[in-house]
């Protein structure tokens, strides 16, 4: 089943990134970020934070960090292309 809205691709970033989809949904989610640039921004913004992270050994996420996730998330893929 292809990926064609941002929210669901959102919805799944995080079990994406603890690699807990499958092969098929994987491909779903790395095709809807090809073609989706706001996604892709969202998806590699938090990869990144997940190194900050366990760089510092951290478990929680900073506020500040959660809102630019936020802002990021929330902006209209339609009107940032
Ligand atoms: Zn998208």
């Amino acid at each position: 089943m292809p990926v064609e809205d941002c929210q669901d691709a959102i919805r799944e970033l995080y079990t994406f990134l603890d690699g807990e989809l499958t092969e098929a949904r994987r491909a779903a989610i790395s095709g809807h970020l090809d073609g989706c640039h706001s996604c892709l921004e969202a998806f590699e913004f938090e990869a990144e934070l997940r190194v900050v992270i366990s760089h510092h050994c951290r478990e929680t996420v900073p506020e500040a960090l959660k809102e630019r996730i936020a802002m990021l998330l929330a902006k209209d893929p339609a009107t940032s292309d």
